[in-house]
């Protein structure tokens, strides 16, 4: 699907949308209470709304050497200095221990594919996305590795399978990401 016509579905889905509500605006004010009929067996249904913008400002300045490693092409994960205990995604303390003695260690980029599943419900704020298959990989050190799948028909994919993790910059965000791609 093209751009053009991932924007025309968007402005489809935004205009039906707002005949609803229209629709429903209408009914609470004539019945002065939040309710109106289901179209199709008529029982009341209660509706009320409210507009959520999304923003996410959270501190990764304990994980920012993940972020940088993407950045140079590694897939960096943590390891206990005390129990050896590997982490990923990557965290600061080993919640075994209860410590913070943690070093940085660059993780494999193959692996097995143990299961996906295909996404064709996305949510609102993927909606631009064409339908995408999320998987989730094996590694050799023995921990998985959850990421989109870079192949659209999942009869090509089948759980035992050898995986290759690419460092990628996903439009539209632009900003390095990882997901797995099959090995031939
Ligand atoms: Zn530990």
């Amino acid at each position: 699907m093209s751009r053009e016509e991932k924007k025309t579905l968007k402005d489809m889905y935004d205009s039906q949308m707002k005949q609803f509500f229209e629709f429903v605006e209408s009914m609470k004010k004539s019945l002065g209470v939040p309710m109106f009929p289901d179209m199709k067996s008529g029982k009341a249904l209660y509706f009320d709304q409210r507009e959520i913008t999304l923003r996410f400002i959270i501190s990764v300045e304990n994980i920012k050497e993940f972020f940088n490693g993407l950045a140079e092409g590694k897939l960096l994960g943590t390891k206990c200095k005390d129990c050896n205990q590997l982490y990923f995604p990557p965290q600061k303390d080993c919640p075994r221990c209860r410590t913070s003695n943690m070093e940085w260690i660059e993780l494999s980029k193959e692996g097995e594919l143990l299961t996906f599943t295909q996404i064709n419900v996305k949510p609102y704020s993927f909606s631009h996305y064409d339908d995408y298959i999320v998987g989730i990989v094996r590694l050799p050190e023995g921990i998985n590795v959850t990421a989109w799948i870079r192949e659209n028909d999942p009869k090509k994919l089948k759980p035992g399978m050898k995986m290759r993790l690419e460092i990628v910059k996903r439009e539209p965000e632009n900003y390095y990401t990882y997901e797995w791609v099959p090995v031939a």
